[in-house]
């Protein structure tokens, strides 16, 4: 027996609050709580009730509900009867009624919505007298019956429109709202033999009948792989289930002083603090956001209804002056008259996001910690994404709305299957469509950007790529999608599936072909937002960069030091791979010195690049690390070419070629272990490293060099290799007659380092986790391999996600967290720090914060996310520490 506790199961709107923080937004989701917030408010709202959220996760997994809900929902029908003066069923005076979902946290589009229920063949006729608007009356039955057709009997919803294209050209008209009432009164009973027919079932004339089923619909439409899909992204927890509210029908397609729209009190791709959507006229709902009919901008409603629209400001103001946010709302206008159906958290892109957050400081309606708080870090990509060279020859194919902003090149791809399988293959792909549908999501989620032909700026694909802060062109309508072969044109030119475009979703505009792409202008808004962030925040932030043009960029977007700089990349251009090739293939050390003396200037320069570029900064320096192979050639003629160089014969180099190669690699001969059996790669790259921070600080430069040896596993492998780097140190001063400050330390990479980083924190005096190693070794996971197989664990839930983005915090983290311990028990001031791929995501920063490192380092655009991330890790700590004072 399922136990349903003893909560009220329904809620007429004003009954719960709706505060934020409140815990009726669980059982009432997001719509209801706003709608019931709203009614609280005095903002007018038709009245209606709320079925608990509670209910949707154990009316899943037993399709039944609790015997007393029906009492209950009778009588919150009893109470809307009343309050419209209007009777569910009834044939005179018929309520009618919406259904629509409602999840806590907002998830647009991806459940469903039915409107007009209560509608049957008695019924109708009630309508039409009490509107005096037969074609109202008979419009709305229609779509009510291909909504539900759709929704709760699950027929194919391409398969309505098919009898209503027909009958538009029957009536030679080109738009729904003009067919004559005939028509509308064919369609329906044509809707309902087609819903009869693919489903054997008739469809239900009783209300009530049809309310449950609606119910039901809404329920199960939390599984769907759309919503599922929705929930992985943003990682809602599918425990949460949605609501499902009922609310008294406002008719926005009662005549021309009638209509529908959707908007935000601010600008959602800009931020602009004005009043920013779309309507339509004699139109519900689902038809401003399907991009059945395009939209007008909300301004024109100013001059078509300026009572209404005067309204509409008026509540607005309210709603932003009460939730302290941007709201996103819906809107219907009966004869003139404004009724609001939701208020909701607007999404919104990253530049809206940072200049909300920051004009609403100004304006004071918000505090600086709570403007940090407000932009999710990994939003921030969007500003930092590239835009379109402006002196860049560009080959403009057509232009539609500026929907989501970024620019982006890919594959011109027509279907979200095909868009998903060849992005999986590391193709970058935009996906083209007419328009998209929630089922087209998972091709979403893997494309650069999105294209549509069709759909206004709340349409599905621009709402949708707004959340995932990819750029999207929405309603290029110049534009002709075709199905076979895949493909569009537009003025005259034509594009093929697979064909290259870009994509500016900041001007509308669309390409053809590779765009050249410029990094954007981080100033205003998002330079004060991060000077916020940088005052509040304990861990510093570096950057990985292994080349001055790196480190500038790192410098740039904030770095404060180099955190990890791969020495080998230096080794691979030009000249620089033989003369690595000649010291790797060398019979003996003289001739590995004769090679390493070749790369010594080189490797001199690019760190006097690196020191100057990062100038009163620290810069670590890790020494080589990559297994060796990595340096070797594959194909025959380098083989010929170098044999040549080497002065030895083919079969010699290739005998060596072979010697070196390796079955496991990555644990093999590799990092410390490659100085400790050739000593003198250590001493070259000490040579250059110091000799470089000699010369630039000879000239009044400020470094701070920090060497770094990698993969030590024994503490007395970093004793070896540290008494060459100290002694190469002590002999380069002496010739340069100058001392520069430096420090010495380790990556922890191996289990057996953080086991024993007690031991190592004595000899190295500064930690730096790297966590890609941290992550295959501890989890015995090749890093290289286990694309093969993750997916499927993903698949499975065997892991929540991958170890190699997300850090595994009750694994690696445990010997992270192990290790700082023990090490700065060791020595209490080991400097430490992380510098795998985990050091620039949030949740890992936050794991860093805890553990009070000292820095983070993670590639150049990652840098503002980790300082914004970390001044949320810090607010975060406070927070709970004072919640944790207030509590003991
Ligand atoms: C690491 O292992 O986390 C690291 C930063 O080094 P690399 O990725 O170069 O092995
Ligand atoms: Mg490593």
């Amino acid at each position: 027996m399922t136990s349903w506790g003893p909560e009220p199961l329904v809620f007429f709107f004003g009954q719960g609050r709706a505060d934020g923080t409140s815990a009726m937004k669980d059982v009432l989701g997001g719509k209801g709580a706003g709608l019931a917030e709203m009614t609280n408010l005095g903002i007018p709202v038709p009245p209606g009730f709320t079925i608990s959220a509670a209910l949707c996760g154990t009316y899943l997994e037993t399709r039944s509900f609790p015997p007393r809900l029906r009492p209950a929902v009778e009588a919150a029908l009893g109470r809307l009867e009343a309050a419209t003066g209007k009777v569910f069923g009834g044939g005179d005076t018929p309520l009618l009624v919406s259904v629509r979902s409602g999840a806590a946290l907002s998830m647009p589009g991806m459940m469903e919505t039915i409107l007009n229920l209560g509608l049957n063949d008695a019924s109708v006729v009630g309508l039409q007298r009490m509107s005096g608007n037969a074609s109202f009356a008979y419009d709305s039955y229609r779509r009510f019956v291909q909504m539900y057709g759709g929704v709760v009997f699950d027929v194919p919803k391409r398969l309505f429109d098919a009898p209503l294209e027909r009958c538009k050209r029957e009536a030679g008209v080109t738009r729904d709202i003009d067919l004559p009432v005939a028509a509308l009164q064919q369609l329906v009973t044509e809707y309902k033999d087609l819903i009869h027919q693919k489903t054997g079932k008739p469809f239900p004339e009783d209300p009530q009948a049809q309310l449950w089923g609606a119910v039901e619909a809404v329920f199960e439409s939390w599984n769907t792989r759309r919503a599922q899909d929705y929930r992985k992204l943003h990682e809602i927890p599918d425990t949460m289930g949605t609501a499902v509210n009922v609310v008294a029908m406002v008719f926005g397609n009662m005549g021309e002083d009638s209509g529908t729209g959707v908007a935000f009190t601010r600008d959602p791709s800009t931020g602009a603090r004005e009043l920013y959507g779309e309507y339509l006229l004699n139109a519900q709902g689902e038809d401003v956001v399907s991009g059945a009919r395009t939209p007008e901008p909300i301004a024109k409603l100013r001059d078509r209804m300026p009572e209404a629209f005067h309204d509409l400001e008026r509540v607005t103001r309210t709603l932003e002056r009460h939730f302290r946010d941007v709201q996103d709302l819906e809107f219907t206008i009966e004869r003139g008259k404004l009724f609001m159906l939701q208020t909701r958290r607007g999404q919104r892109s990253g530049a809206a996001a940072v200049r909300i957050a920051v004009e609403m400081v100004d304006e004071e309606l918000i505090s600086e910690e709570e403007a940090i708080a407000r932009v999710p870090p990994n939003d921030l990509n969007q500003l930092l994404h590239p835009a379109i060279d402006p002196n860049a020859p560009l080959d403009l194919l057509t232009t539609g709305l500026p929907a989501s902003p970024g620019a982006a090149s890919g594959a011109a791809v027509f279907d979200a299957d095909r868009a998903e399988a060849r992005a999986r293959k590391g193709e970058a792909v935009i996906l083209v469509r007419r328009e998209t549908s929630p089922e087209d999501f998972h091709g979403m989620v893997l494309a650069k950007a999105i294209l549509t032909a069709r759909g206004g700026m709340t349409s599905h694909a621009a709402v949708v790529a707004r959340g995932m802060g990819k750029p999207c062109v929405a309603g290029a309508h110049e534009m002709e999608v075709h199905e076979t072969p895949a493909g569009f044109s537009v003025n005259g030119r034509s594009i093929q599936e697979g064909e290259w475009i870009t994509v500016d979703g900041a001007t509308g505009r669309v390409f053809a072909g590779q765009a050249r792409l410029i990094p954007p202008e981080l100033s205003g808004n998002f330079s004060r937002l991060m000077g916020w962030a940088d005052k509040r925040r304990h861990l510093r932030v570096r950057v990985n960069a292994d080349t001055p043009a790196d480190a500038h960029r790192g410098r740039d977007f904030g770095a404060e030091g180099i955190g990890l700089c791969r020495t080998e990349h230096m080794f691979f251009e030009g000249e620089r791979i033989s003369a690595m090739r000649e010291m790797i293939l060398a019979s003996d050390a003289e001739g590995r010195q004769r090679a390493l003396a070749k790369l010594l200037p080189m490797q001199r320069t690019d760190f006097e690049g690196i020191f100057r570029a990062m100038e009163g900064f620290p810069v670590t320096i890790r020494l080589l690390d990559p297994p060796l192979h990595e340096f070797l050639p594959k194909e025959t003629e380098e083989i010929e070419a170098l044999a040549r160089q080497m002065n030895k014969s083919v079969n010699e180099v290739q005998h060596t070629i072979e010697m070196l190669s390796e079955v496991n690699p990555m644990l093999g001969l590799r990092g410390c272990r490659l100085g400790i059996m050739y000593p003198e790669i250590t001493a070259m790259q000490a040579r250059a490293i110091f000799e470089a921070a000699c010369t630039v600080a000879a000239r009044k430069g400020r470094v701070q060099p920090e060497v770094m040896i990698p993969l030590v596993a024994h503490v007395v492998e970093f004793r070896k290799q540290a008494l060459i780097v100290r002694q190469v140190a002590e002999e380069v001063f002496r010739e340069r007659q100058l001392t520069v400050p430096y420090l010495l330390g380790t990556m922890i990479e191996l289990p057996r380092a953080a086991l024993t980083a007690d031991e190592i924190a004595r000899e190295a005096q500064f930690f730096s986790f790297g966590t890609n190693d941290l992550t295959q070794t501890t989890w015995g996971l090749s890093r290289d391999d286990a694309g093969v197989f993750l997916p499927a664990y993903l698949e499975r839930n065997i892991v929540e996600s991958d170890p190699f983005i997300t850090l595994d915090v009750a694994g690696v983290g445990k010997l992270i967290a192990m290790a700082v311990t023990l090490g700065r028990e060791a020595r209490g001031d080991l400097k430490v720090g992380i510098c795998g791929e985990h050091g620039g995501e949030p949740a890992a920063i936050a794991f860093c914060e805890a553990q009070k490192m000292n820095y983070v380092s993670c590639s150049p655009f990652r840098v503002p996310i980790a300082r914004l991330a970390a001044a949320q890790a810090a607010l975060e700590e406070r927070g709970t520490m004072i919640r944790t004072r207030a509590t003991v």
